[in-house]
């Protein structure tokens, strides 16, 4: 951080060189105030576009991302350390959620006649779901693009403007995307950015004029974010950390089972909210898989096949939870020597007790622990042990078996047969339970989310 004469400001740097990306202002409490002020009157227009307005305006500002997907993914790809090719997916996936929210809001959102539902009253009564206003949307560094994107364009969509504060780790990226979205949209500041490290992100969770947080992050920052709201009584909806399990029935595809454990493990670097840190496998498979998990993962690379670690601090974290679970557990692949700062190569251990923190804590690096059970009922007893519940997959022969495990499965989404990242389907809601956070963004549901259902009712 350096401070100027007239402003604080702070630098992005590439964590793979150490280089500097950008200088950003720290805005503090009063311009976020002055961003938000601004961003009202914008709402109030926005919102009253019609739906086709909107709509349009959306896709044009899809298509001017698109048209600099090259400068956005560079950013991306400069800010994060992430592979050029692993940044292009995130921005296309981001331009997936602002086409399927653009073109489904009216859709969802729009008016309808209700049934009132009353005996001998002879009511009419309609439903629509108007915008909040000004929406806070606060995001994290692993996908700077794709995951804030999952709440900005749907609470656009919705009708309202969003003030954006980006991870102090991403700001150019988050910059970016706010100048973009200006270009389809001139007339009024309905998506802008304020830059700055937690003070600023804590001055938009507690702005009077925010009608709505989006959070995504780490739990422990959920909370603070979670005091400041109360504040105002402003509602949020928080996405937080995971630590998904991987199950894998007896009568799983077992090299299937295995690829997907090892990308759902180490893609992105483990930096994943819904990346696969905890494997369960049943006694009949548990060889094949280890010996199919084992030949693929000793393939494997940091800085080949992934990235860097994106946040310094992270590091510490990881080689806590590698160095605890080489000494409680069975060593299968790698260990303390993984760690090659900024890089960290893949590591699997077997056998870690269930207590210890590299089962317990989000690791958000590429480790894996692997636990034999005798059965699929043992492997979800112990997934479900978890305190986060973000989402899990399972590896079975048997459809019907395996959507029966899925229902019991305390997780905000499932995925069977394959490692689904459900952040990147936009039809379908995403969110968790517990640990990792409350409210869902993505689809019908997170559309619903920057609303307020309005009924009226007439006296026919
Ligand atoms: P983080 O440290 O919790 O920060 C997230 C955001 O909160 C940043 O923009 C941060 O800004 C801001 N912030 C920090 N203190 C704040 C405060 N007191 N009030 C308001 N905002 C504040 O999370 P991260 O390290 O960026 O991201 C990693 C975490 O995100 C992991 O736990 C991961 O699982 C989770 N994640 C979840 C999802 C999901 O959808 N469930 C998706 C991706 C990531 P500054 O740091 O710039 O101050």
């Amino acid at each position: 951080m350096s401070t100027a004469t007239e402003q604080r400001t702070f630098d992005s740097l590439n964590p793979a060189t150490g280089a500097v990306v950008g200088t950003h202002p720290i805005q503090d409490a009063a311009a976020v105030r002055a961003a938000v002020a601004a961003a009202e009157p914008a709402a109030a227009w926005w919102g009253g576009l019609d739906w086709a307005e909107r709509r349009k305006r959306l896709l044009d500002y899809k298509a001017v991302v698109t048209r600099d997907i090259a400068r956005v993914v560079d950013m991306v790809h400069q800010e994060t350390g992430k592979p050029k090719a692993d940044a292009t997916l995130e921005v296309i996936l981001a331009i997936t959620h602002i086409d399927w929210a653009a073109r489904n809001a009216r859709r969802v959102l729009g008016p309808r006649q209700v049934s009132p539902g009353m005996v001998g009253v002879n009511l009419a009564a309609t439903l629509e779901y108007l915008p909040l206003g000004v929406v806070g949307v606060i995001g994290p560094w692993n996908y700077p693009v794709f995951t804030p994107m999952g709440s900005i364009a749907y609470a656009l969509a919705a009708g309202n403007a969003v003030v954006f504060k980006p991870s102090e780790l991403t700001p150019g990226v988050g910059v970016l995307l706010a100048d973009l979205f200006a270009e389809s949209v001139p007339e009024q500041p309905v998506f802008r950015t304020v830059t700055g490290l937690g003070e600023t992100g804590a001055a938009l969770a507690g702005d009077p004029g925010v009608r709505k947080i989006a959070f995504t992050g780490s739990t422990a920052t959920a909370k603070r974010v979670m005091a400041a709201c109360a504040e105002n009584l402003t509602p949020l909806v928080a996405e937080c950390g995971g630590k998904d399990a991987l199950i894998v029935d007896a009568d799983a595809n077992v090299p299937a089972a295995a690829d997907a454990a090892l990308w759902g493990a180490m893609s992105n670097s483990g930096q994943t909210c819904v990346g696969v840190e905890r494997v369960y496998v049943v006694d009949a498979v548990y060889d094949d898989f280890m010996r199919e998990l084992t030949g693929r993962a000793a393939n494997v690379r940091a800085g080949q096949d992934y990235g860097p670690v994106t946040m310094p601090a992270q590091i510490d974290v990881i080689r806590r939870h590698i160095d605890d679970a080489v000494a409680t557990g069975k060593t299968v692949l790698g260990g303390p020597e993984s760690v090659r700062e900024p890089y960290v190569d893949p590591v699997i251990v077997e056998d870690v007790p269930e207590d210890s923190p590299a089962v317990r804590e989000e690791t958000f690096g590429p480790t894996l622990t692997v636990r034999r059970v005798a059965d699929a009922d043992e492997a979800l007893t112990l997934a479900n042990a978890s305190a986060y519940g973000l989402a899990g997959t399972i590896f079975s022969g048997n459809v019907r078996r395996a959507m029966a495990l899925a229902r019991r499965m305390r997780s905000g989404m499932t995925a069977i047969n394959s490692v689904v990242s459900f952040a990147s389907v936009p039809a379908l809601p995403f969110g968790g339970v517990g640990d990792s956070g409350f409210g869902r963004i993505h689809g019908a549901d997170g559309l619903r989310e920057f609303t307020r259902p309005k009924a009226v009712s007439r006296q026919r």
